[in-house]
C-alpha cells in the first residue's frame, strides 16, 4: 500500500481551487494524536471541539461541521469509524455521531506501517501540509494538531524540497526587485548590511492551489504581514487597496499601527513596468482565505 499516495490523494476532494482542507486537517490531527498514543481511538465527542477550532482557524471562511470530515474520511481508506456497539459510521450527522459513541482511528494497515517505518509519519504530515497550506502556516498547524515535526522529520525532507527551494528563490528575487525591497503593505525595508531581512515573497493564490510563481500572483511582504495575509486577516479589494478582517483584534499601539491602520491603504509598489497582482488571484484570496467581513476605515478617534 502506498500510504503517501493515498494521503496525497485526499486532495481530489478539492476542485477548481476551492479550499476544502477538512479531511487533511482531521488527518493531521489523527497523526498528531497517533504520535502521542498509537493505540488510542478518538471518540467524536472528545475531539469535536478541537476539530471545530481547527476548521475555524485553518479552514476556509465558510463554516463546516467537524462531523463531515469525521464521517467522510472513512471513504479514503485511511480512517475508520466504529460505534460503541461495533457498527460502522452512522453518517455525518452530529447527533448520530454523538449518540452512538462513535470513535475514529487510522485504519489498522496504516497504524502498522507508521509503527514499522519511523519516517512515514513525518512524510505524510508534509504531504498534507504541502498540498493544502502555504509554508508560512506549516509550523502553526503542526502545533495546533500537536504534531512534533522535528522528531518526525527525517532526511526525507531535503530531497523533496530541493527543487521547490530553487523555485522559491527565483520568485523571491523577482519580487524583491519589483517591490524595491519593501513590504507592499507597510513599507518595511530592513536589511542586515546589504541583505534584506524579514522580507518574503508571498503567493496570493496559494501554490498548493495552482497559484503561479510570477509577479501577477505575488507580493513582497514583511514576515508579519505575510503571516497575517496567509491567515486571512489581511487582504486586498478589487482596487488593490488593503482590507483588514473584522475578526482581527489588537488593542495596543503596535497592532493599531501595523495592522488596523492599513485599512484602505494602497499597496506600495510594484515599480513601474512590473506586473501588479492580477485581479483573479486577489479574487481567489478573498474567496478562499480572507476571514469574514472587512473593517471600515477608522475615523480619527483621538485628537
Ligand atoms: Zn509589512
Amino acid at each position: 500500500m502506498d500510504w503517501i499516495e493515498r494521503v496525497g490523494n485526499l486532495r481530489q476532494w478539492t476542485n477548481n481551487g476551492v479550499r476544502a482542507p477538512h479531511k487533511p486537517l482531521l488527518m493531521l490531527y489523527a497523526l498528531g494524536r497517533f504520535q502521542h498514543g498509537p493505540d488510542q481511538a478518538l471518540r467524536y465527542t472528545d475531539i469535536e471541539r478541537d476539530l471545530k477550532e481547527l476548521l475555524r482557524d485553518y479552514g476556509p471562511p465558510r463554516d463546516t461541521s467537524p462531523s463531515y470530515p469525521f464521517h467522510h474520511l472513512t471513504n479514503d481508506g485511511v480512517w475508520e469509524v466504529r460505534t460503541a456497539d461495533g457498527g460502522s459510521s452512522p453518517g455525518s450527522g452530529v447527533g448520530a455521531l454523538r449518540a452512538s459513541g462513535a470513535e475514529g482511528r487510522l485504519v489498522p494497515g496504516l497504524r502498522t506501517a507508521l509503527s514499522a517505518e519511523p519516517d512515514l509519519l513525518g512524510r505524510l504530515a508534509h504531504v498534507l501540509l504541502d498540498t493544502h497550506f502555504p509554508p508560512s502556516l506549516h509550523t502553526d498547524i503542526a502545533a495546533a494538531v500537536g504534531l512534533d515535526l522535528e522528531s518526525a522529520d527525517g532526511a526525507v525532507r531535503t530531497e523533496v524540497t530541493a527543487r521547490d527551494r530553487r523555485r522559491a528563490a527565483e520568485l523571491r528575487r523577482q519580487v524583491l526587485v519589483a517591490y524595491e525591497y519593501r513590504c507592499a503593505f507597510c513599507g518595511f525595508d530592513g536589511a542586515i548590511g546589504r541583505v534584506p531581512v524579514g522580507l518574503e515573497a508571498a503567493h496570493v493564490r496559494w501554490w498548493a492551489f495552482r497559484g503561479a510563481d510570477d509577479l501577477a500572483n505575488a507580493l513582497c511582504l514583511c514576515s508579519l504581514h505575510h503571516k497575517l495575509f496567509d491567515r486571512g486577516v489581511l487582504g486586498l479589494d478589487g482596487g488593490r487597496r488593503i482590507v483588514v478582517s473584522q475578526e482581527f483584534v489588537g488593542r495596543g499601539a503596535a497592532a493599531r499601527s501595523q495592522v488596523l491602520d492599513l485599512v484602505d491603504r494602497s499597496l506600495i509598489g510594484p515599480q513601474h513596468g512590473s506586473d501588479p497582482v492580477a485581479a483573479e488571484n486577489v479574487a481567489w484570496h478573498t474567496e478562499q482565505v480572507f476571514r469574514g467581513k472587512a473593517r471600515m476605515a477608522q475615523v480619527a478617534q483621538e485628537a
